[in-house]
C-alpha cells in the first residue's frame, strides 16, 4: 500500500486523519488535486519512474534479517536468556595452566565477543574485531604495517581518516600517498613495491563517487599481497559487502549506521581470513583501543533493526534527492542511486541500494548555503550521520575542513555543497523543512 508520503507525491490531499486505524483504500488522486505545501510535487509518471529507478540493484542477502536477529545469542549459555547479558567483570577465575577464553577485560569480553560473532555474520566474515572508536579500528588497522611501508589512500574520505593518514600515520614512518581511486589505471600507477595497504571509501565523503571494489581487488592483487581495506559505515552489510568482492576487510563507524541511534563511539573490523583475524585480535589487546560492554549490548541490540532502518533511509532518501533535483535552485543531487550518478551501474552491481547520506550543491555561495543550514526546523544542523534524526552540514567549513584547501576544491568540496543525512522522520516533514529553508535562503 502507498504510504501517505507517496500520496502526497502523487499529488493526494494532504490529510493525515483518513489514516488511523481507517482501512479505507488509498488512491492516487489526479495531479490536479495538489493543495500540499510542497510547491515542487513531482508528476505521478516521474515518482513512478523512481520506483523503477530503485530497481536492478542487488537484492540484499537473503537471510540477512534473520542474521542480524539471531546471532550472538546463545541462550543455552546464558540460563536460557534470549538477550545475552552485559557481563562487566574484568577479571576472570582461571588456572595456572587454563582458562575460559576470557582473562582480562582488554583481552576478550563475553558481551563484545556477542556482537563480534553477530558482526562477522552479516558481513559474510570469519572474524569481527571491535573499537573504541571508528578512528580506533583505522589505527589499529593501519597497524598492521611497519615503518618504511606504504598505504594508498583514496582522496575523497571521511575527514578524520584523512587527518590521521595525514599527520599520524605518516610521521610514524609509513608512506601515505593519496589517490583518485575511480580509475583503477590512477590507482594501478600508485602502487609502489613497498605498498602494503589500499584503503578506499566508497561512496566517498562527501562527494558520493562509488568506486568498484571487485576490478580494485583485481587490480591490486595482480600487484602482490596487497591487503584492500573499504570502510564501509555509508552503507552497512546490509547494502554492501565488501568482502564479497574481493576486500580483506570491512571496516566500519559503528557510531553511524550500524548503531544508528546517535549514542554510541564505536568502530569495527570485519575479516575472511583467519589470519588476519587473529593478527587484528592481537592489536586490539596489545593497543587496547577497546569498547565498553554497555556500548557494545547497545549495539547489539541496534543491529536487530538494521534491515528495518536502512529500507527506511534507503526510500526516503531517494525521495527526498528527486525532489531536489526538481527543485530550481538545486544545481545538482550527488546521489548513487540516482540513475544519472556517473557510476549508477557499478552501484547496482555492488550495493542493494544507497542509504540516506547524500550531498546537493545549489545555485547561491556561502551565504545561502548558511541560510539554509541556520532556518532548518526538522533538520539539524549537526556533524555526523547515520542516526534516526536528519542532520545536515556543510563540508567545506565544517568535516572536511581539515582537508588542505587545494584538494577541497580539486573534489569539489565547495560553499554550495552542502551534505543531509536522511533520518526517519516523515517524508513529508522533511521535504517541507527542506522547501522553508530555500524560500528563506532564496527570498
Ligand atoms: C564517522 C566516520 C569515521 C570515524 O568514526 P568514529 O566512530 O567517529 O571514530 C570513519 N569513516 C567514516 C565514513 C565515518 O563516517
Amino acid at each position: 500500500m502507498l504510504s501517505s508520503s507517496w500520496n502526497m507525491l502523487l499529488g493526494r490531499k494532504h490529510d493525515r486523519s483518513g489514516f488511523c486505524g481507517s482501512k479505507e483504500i488509498i488512491k492516487p488522486c489526479e495531479a490536479s488535486d495538489v493543495s500540499c505545501h510542497v510547491s515542487y510535487t513531482l508528476k505521478k509518471e516521474e515518482v513512478l519512474n523512481s520506483v523503477m529507478a530503485d530497481q536492478g540493484f542487488l537484492k540484499p542477502k537473503r537471510g540477512f534479517a534473520t542474521t542480524a536477529v539471531h546471532s550472538g545469542k546463545d541462550p543455552e549459555k546464558w540460563s536460557g536468556a534470549v538477550v545475552p547479558p552485559i557481563v562487566t567483570s574484568t577479571v576472570y577465575k582461571r588456572t595456572v595452566h587454563n582458562h575460559t577464553g576470557y582473562v582480562y577485560g582488554r583481552s576478550a569480553n563475553p558481551t563484545r565477543s556477542a556482537l563480534e560473532d553477530c558482526l562477522a555474520k552479516l558481513d559474510g566474515g570469519t572474524d569481527a574485531i571491535t573499537f573504541a572508536s571508528g578512528l580506533a579500528a583505522t589505527t589499529t588497522i593501519a597497524s598492521l604495517v611497519s615503518k618504511g611501508d606504504h598505504i594508498i589512500s583514496s582522496d575523497d574520505l571521511y575527514g578524520g581518516t584523512s587527518r590521521l593518514f595525514r599527520d599520524i600515520i605518516g610521521r610514524l614512518g609509513v608512506e601515505v600517498s593519496f589517490a583518485d581511486c575511480t580509475s583503477s589505471e590512477n590507482l594501478a600507477k600508485a602502487i609502489q613495491k613497498n605498498t602494503k595497504m589500499v584503503w578506499i571509501e566508497t561512496p566517498t565523503n562527501p562527494i558520493l563517487r562509488v568506486l568498484d571494489i571487485a576490478d580494485i581487488s583485481k587490480v591490486i592483487k595482480s600487484f602482490g599481497d596487497i591487503l584492500l581495506v573499504v570502510d564501509n559505515t555509508f552503507l552497512t552489510p546490509y547494502l554492501q559487502r565488501p568482502l564479497d568482492f574481493g576486500a580483506d576487510i570491512a571496516m566500519y563507524s559503528m557510531s553511524k549506521y550500524m548503531n544508528g541511534h546517535s549514542d554510541i563511539v564505536m568502530g569495527a573490523a570485519v575479516v575472511k581470513d583467519e589470519e588476519l583475524g587473529k593478527k587484528l585480535h592481537f592489536l586490539q589487546k596489545a593497543m587496547g583501543a577497546v569498547p565498553s560492554p554497555i556500548d557494545c549490548y547497545l549495539v547489539s541490540r541496534s543491529l536487530k533493526t538494521l534491515p528495518l532502518r536502512m529500507e527506511q533511509h534507503k526510500k526516503s532518501s531517494m525521495v527526498i534527492a528527486q525532489w531536489l533535483q526538481k527543485h530550481p535552485k538545486v544545481t545538482e543531487v550527488l546521489h548513487p542511486g540516482l540513475p544519472n550518478h556517473p557510476q549508477h551501474e557499478i552501484c547496482k552491481r555492488q550495493t542493494s541500494g544507497h542509504s540516506g547520506v547524500f550531498s546537493f550543491k545549489h545555485c547561491g555561495g556561502i551565504k545561502e548555503s548558511e541560510a539554509i543550514l541556520h532556518a532548518f526546523k526538522v533538520f539539524t544542523l549537526a556533524e555526523s550521520l547515520g542516526g534516526f534524526e536528519s542532520l545536515a552540514q556543510l563540508p567545506a567549513l565544517m568535516t572536511h575542513a581539515s582537508v588542505p584547501e587545494e584538494q577541497r576544491l580539486k573534489l569539489g568540496i565547495s560553499d554550495e555543497l552542502i551534505r543531509i543525512s536522511i533520518g526517519l522522520e516523515d517524508i513529508d516533514d522533511l521535504l517541507e523543512d527542506l522547501e522553508q529553508a530555500f524560500n528563506v535562503a532564496f527570498p
